[in-house]
């Protein structure tokens, strides 16, 4: 069922069509798509870039500061979180619960508070005045303040076999796609935490997971080696790497190479999953904000950017920790440094400053 309400009744969005497409008003906010279709500039004080772990946590912030920011999420909102499995490390949950869990829950969150989620991704920027000028999905956007808060996405191997197989047997989420894999071999490429997760979860569905490690140890922490290396259904194949997926019509096999001999030795299996590492997602801010050799966005002081007015939160500026609570921290960081950059500005108005000063807790 398609829903089409006008942006007045939700408040903020004057002129705006909102779709929520694919959903029914039953649906907690948290779950439905928010669209927008705009033929006038969608103004906002903060307008933040992203969905992830930071990017929420800037939201509700942001939100309960009183300055209802507008999230572009992306095409893909909850970021790395949503294709992962059981997140054990968060605090809060000492049960553990599942990463897109956790991010219905931060989603919620930041809707409680005023946050506008846009499932839309940002096409290109103009930072060069004020207000910053974004461009997401056919719609301008014009913000005050801008968070970046992009993270990072998973790399795959770039082979052509791997291409041509994704979504037949090929996968970079355990969590989507483990189900379909119930009594099957399978293969986990890599050697770090991400590959070690994936893997011991995998053991839930398939028959046997056989891990792809291209040198001859793991890079992931010691917890999670002792983990999988004790599990009866996971075996390692080191200093292996994958020079073709075999498979016409889905995954049947794997060509594999000895990372030394280059000698080649093919395995029979129903999947692979491929866990080797993340890229920033920074393209869009290539010629505004300063960037290292990999990509990853430098932060000057705190998080501001080197353009006053725009702030960096999440994994897009660090390669170091890239965790949920980290990245939720400098969340919380560029928020509060957003808040009162804009008071500093003279941008709040009196009533807004004093909104933020009822409700925020700093
Ligand atoms: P990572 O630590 O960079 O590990 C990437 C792994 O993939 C390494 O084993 C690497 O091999 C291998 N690799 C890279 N390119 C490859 C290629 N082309 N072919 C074959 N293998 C390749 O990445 P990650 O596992 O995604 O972890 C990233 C960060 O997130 C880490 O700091 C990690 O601790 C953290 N993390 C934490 C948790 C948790 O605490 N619950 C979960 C997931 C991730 P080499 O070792 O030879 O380079």
């Amino acid at each position: 069922m398609t829903e089409t309400r006008t942006g007045s009744a939700l408040g903020g969005f004057g002129g705006l069509t909102i779709d929520f497409g694919g959903t029914t008003p039953s649906e907690a906010p948290a779950a439905q798509a928010m669209r927008v279709a705009a033929d006038e500039p969608v103004t906002a004080r903060v307008v933040i870039v992203g969905a992830g772990p930071a990017g929420l946590t800037a939201a509700i912030y942001a939100g309960r500061a009183g300055l209802a920011p507008v999230v572009l999420g992306g095409h893909e909102p909850g970021g790395q979180l949503m294709l992962t499995s059981e997140v054990e490390n968060y605090p809060g949950f000492p049960d553990g619960i599942m990463g897109p869990d956790l991010m219905g829950r931060f989603r919620a969150q930041a809707e409680r508070f005023g946050s506008r989620m846009v499932d839309a991704a940002v096409e290109r920027v103009d930072f060069s005045g004020r207000p910053f000028r974004l461009w997401a999905d056919g719609t301008e956007y014009r913000a005050d303040a801008v968070i970046a808060a992009t993270g990072a996405s998973a790399i795959w191997l770039g082979l052509e076999s791997e291409e041509r197989l994704r979504g037949r047997g090929v996968s970079a989420c355990a969590t989507c796609d483990g189900f379909f894999f119930k009594d099957k071999d399978i293969a986990v490429v890599g050697g770090g935490d991400t590959a070690l997760e994936e893997a011991l979860y995998l053991t839930r569905f398939a028959r046997t997971v056989r891990m792809i490690v291209r040198r001859d140890a793991f890079r992931g922490s010691r917890i999670m080696q002792a983990r999988a290396l004790s599990d009866p259904k996971i075996t390692v194949e080191w200093k292996s790497q994958i020079a073709e997926v075999l498979g016409v019509a889905k995954v049947e096999g794997l060509r594999l190479r000895d990372s030394h001999t280059a000698e080649e030795r093919t395995v029979a299996l129903d999947g692979v999953f491929i866990a080797i590492g993340h890229r920033p997602n920074t393209d869009v801010f290539r010629g505004w904000l300063d960037m290292d050799e990999t990509g990853y966005l430098q932060v000057q002081e705190h998080s501001a950017s080197r353009i006053p007015g725009v702030f960096i939160a999440g994994d897009v500026d660090d390669h170091r920790y890239r965790q949920a609570v980290t990245a939720a921290g400098e969340g919380c960081r560029a928020a509060i440094d957003a808040e009162r950059w804009l008071e500093e500005q003279g941008v709040l108005t009196p009533e807004e400053v004093a909104e933020a000063a009822s409700s925020s807790p700093w």
